[in-house]
């Protein structure tokens, strides 16, 4: 299960909401889109 943003329009939409043989945006069509994985916690030092 994945989460992906599209890159036109910028809305959210998991993986079963879309076309699974397109991989389209199902709001506007839109062939760009990011994958947003689930957020990792990784240890991020600033300095
Ligand atoms: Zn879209």
């Amino acid at each position: 299960m994945g989460l992906y943003i599209c890159w036109k329009c910028n809305k959210q939409f998991k993986s079963e909401e879309m076309a699974a043989a397109t991989s389209r945006c199902p709001y506007c069509g839109s062939k760009v889109l990011f994958k947003q994985t689930p957020p990792i916690l990784k240890k991020v030092s600033s300095d």
